[in-house]
């Protein structure tokens, strides 16, 4: 048998290579493999399904993250991938696989997390799976959600002309990131020297306790505004740009100065060095949503809280291009985050 290395193709090119031979059979499934959230149709609403993987050592570290946190922040994330596709999620099941260095008490604290999560989103907990690991601790959620048909937004559906919004602010769950690692590397080196995190509160609490956009779901509706297209950014606004071109056959352009960022995100980005634009670009888990709306809309949406207007789709052959505050036109690089 030939071995050939599982990140010569990265992790789209491998899920599309595990699934294409995959026919679909059943008239109920409305999409399968390739957005968000899968689509079942039951008649007057259909079923949205969704699962994530956290694993130990690859998306979570013990060291710094609680186990409360750990669990919130386990469902949210599955939460989020619901609400892109503009469907409300009612159910989710839970699965860990966890090592004999886990006590009980442990995993109460996880679950409490878990709770609060459910408590907060209105969702219960209807099941899961327990199984014992030879190292670590792996999490597995599966978020179920509910819309009507003709709300259902996928990735699919932008067409050239169509405005490009972002919800909240982005680059701080990966800042805040940075900032626990460098911590925990000051406290490896010396012990006795406490993390000194009091005045970055704002990054690291987007990074331990992210919140999914229930709220702005709940604006859509209220407004009656159905954007063209949807997708969370957990990669990245970069890589979640590049999945709604792809997907709907567009280009895009960006502005930078219609990036939102918050403005401790700015002063953290400057003392790691970085632009806080890439942060936003290719940093991760910020879990906003990138939608594109038809610009008779805009006026649904210029109102409205936390919505920033970022850009265009254009025609696929313009590409995907990011103008800087400098007037710079740039090619935009599909740089997700690489979890492998
Ligand atoms: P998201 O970042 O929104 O959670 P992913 O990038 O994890 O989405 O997944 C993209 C698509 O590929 C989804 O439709 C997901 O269900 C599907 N997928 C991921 N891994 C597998 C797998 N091992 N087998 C089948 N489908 C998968
Ligand atoms: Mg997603």
């Amino acid at each position: 048998m030939q071995h050939t290395d599982v990140n010569t193709l990265g992790e789209f090119g491998l899920i599309d290579h595990l699934t294409k031979e995959f026919a679909i059979v059943q008239p109920s499934t409305v999409k399968g493999v390739g957005d968000d959230a899968a689509v079942i149709d039951n008649g007057a609403l259909c079923t949205v399904v969704s699962t994530d993987m956290l694993v130990e050592g690859i998306h979570f570290d013990l060291s710094y993250v609680p186990l409360r946190h750990l669990g919130y922040k386990a469902v949210v994330v599955n939460l989020s991938d619901i609400y892109a596709m503009n469907a409300f999620p009612k159910q989710v099941t839970v699965s860990i696989a966890i090592s004999n260095r886990y006590s009980v008490e442990a995993l109460d604290e996880l679950y409490a997390g878990i709770r609060a999560a459910c408590e907060a989103y209105q969702v219960d907990l209807v099941g899961g799976d327990t199984a014992s690991s030879p190292k670590g601790m792996t999490i597995s959620v599966t978020a179920i959600g509910q819309a009507e048909k003709d709300k259902i937004v996928y990735r699919s559906g932008a067409r050239p002309g169509d405005l490009i919004c972002i919800t909240g602010d982005l680059g701080a769950a990966y800042l805040g990131l940075q900032l626990l690692e460098r911590e925990k590397r000051i406290w490896l080196e010396n012990p006795d020297v406490q993390p000194d995190l009091e005045n970055q509160k704002y990054a690291v609490g987007r990074q331990l306790k992210p919140e999914a956009r229930r709220d702005m779901i709940e604006a859509f509706r209220k407004n009656s505004l159905l954007p063209t297209s949807m997708i969370d950014i957990s990669d990245g606004l970069a890589s979640e740009l590049f999945h709604l071109c792809k997907q709907s056959g567009t280009g895009a352009l960006i502005e930078e100065s219609g990036v939102p960022i918050h403005p401790e995100s700015e002063m953290l980005a400057l003392k790691f060095k970085l632009d806080p634009i890439t942060c936003a670009l290719n940093g991760g888990e910020d879990y906003e949503l990138l939608f594109t709306i038809d610009p008779q809309d805009v006026e649904k949406v210029k109102y409205l809280p936390e919505i920033y207007i970022a850009g265009e789709m254009l025609e696929a052959t313009a590409g995907i291009k990011l103008n800087t505050k400098g007037g710079n036109l740039h090619t935009l690089k599909a740089q997700g985050w690489v979890h492998f």
